[in-house]
């Protein structure tokens, strides 16, 4: 049926694409790239043949609206990024909302995403948790941010280039506190996959000792915040506390 699909594809490793993500870009008339060239490898590794046109953020507008033409043609079209969820740090939002607006169909097929990959494994609360992308690569917008998320006591996820980690983990350090609980994922899915886990100055010291800690694609996660009295006990063990003690003799 004619519709807009939006395909996860694999994080790192092939076989993680899914037997219905392969065939629905085979029945597709037309595949919407991140990178036609990148794709173009996944694709052929499938023996996927489906025309692909290039979506990426410069021209994401423009795009929507041919794209939404193709639809009214009646062809269905898929959209796909370089590597798992589209619209998860990557493009495709204005084309969702412009797609829904014209009163197409957007049909998702769940697949890997690397927050959530990540923090399946990371032993952190899963129960909340705030995805934030990339932290801003100015030091004084990405201190403002951590400013902001300092009093956040969901997990926090974030997504991280490997020349950038070293500035995160300080800034983490400075804002959240050298002690703040943090688990660090690197090539999750692939050959080198490493989860490393410590206070935010301990993984810091960590990562600056080892070159190879700042290589490859990295998952960012964070204990959210603990509220604590003046004497740093956690406000819910003194809740705990007193709905115990109203029930003692
Ligand atoms: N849409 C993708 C998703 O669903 O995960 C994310 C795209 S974003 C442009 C790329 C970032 O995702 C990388 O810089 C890294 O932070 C993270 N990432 C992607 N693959 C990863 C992997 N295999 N291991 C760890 N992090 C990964």
């Amino acid at each position: 049926p004619v519709a807009l699909y939006i395909v996860p594809t694999p994080i790192g490793n092939l076989q993680d694409m899914s037997p219905r993500a392969v065939e629905v870009l085979e029945q597709v008339a037309l595949i919407a790239c991140e990178d036609t060239r990148h794709s173009g490898k996944l694709l052929k590794h499938f023996g996927i043949s489906t025309r692909t046109t290039a979506l990426h953020d410069h021209n994401e507008r423009a795009r929507a609206q041919w794209i939404v033409e193709q639809l009214a043609s009646g062809h269905a079209v898929a959209l796909i990024s370089d590597a798992g969820t589209p619209l998860i740090s990557d493009p495709g939002y204005h084309l969702v909302t412009h797609v829904r607006a014209e009163g197409y169909n957007v049909v998702p097929l769940p697949g890997p995403c690397a927050a959530i990959t990540a923090l399946s494994a990371s032993g952190l609360p899963s129960d909340r948790f705030s995805f934030e992308g990339f932290l801003p690569s100015k030091e004084k917008a990405r201190l403002d941010k951590l400013t902001e998320l300092k009093e956040d006591p969901h997990t926090l996820i974030f997504y991280e280039s490997p020349h950038r980690i070293a500035y995160s983990l300080e800034a983490i350090a400075k804002v959240l506190g050298e002690d703040r609980q943090i688990v660090m994922a690197r090539e999750v899915t692939k050959t080198f996959e490493t989860f490393l886990t410590g206070g935010a100055a301990e993984v810091l010291e960590r990562v600056k000792a080892d070159d190879n800690q700042q290589k490859g694609e990295i998952v960012l996660m964070c204990h959210g915040f603990i509220a604590t009295d003046e004497e740093g006990i956690p406000a819910v063990a003194m809740e705990t506390l007193k709905l115990l003690s109203e029930e003692l003799p």
